[in-house]
């Protein structure tokens, strides 16, 4: 009976575990999908999103915060 309960207490560890791996590899491929270009913050050299960057002239900033940030640090 003893054995009959690590079975299932294995079965059921491999399931969360291949259920976790499965997650996670979907998470991968969905940021690969989504992620178009990446550049990065001239200011924290953080990497954002083209789309969600702020563009000014040939330099991107995270946020609007940064973008002041660089321009006082000149
Ligand atoms: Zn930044």
């Amino acid at each position: 009976m003893r054995i009959l309960i690590l079975i299932a207490i294995g079965l059921l560890l491999y399931l969360i575990i291949t259920n976790f791996l499965r997650k996670q590899k979907r998470q991968q491929s969905e940021s690969i999908s989504s992620a178009e270009k990446m550049v990065r913050c001239k200011y924290c050299s953080l990497h954002i999103l083209e789309q969600e960057a702020i563009q000014e002239g040939s330099n991107f900033y995270c946020s609007q915060s940064h973008l002041e940030a660089d321009k006082q640090a000149k």
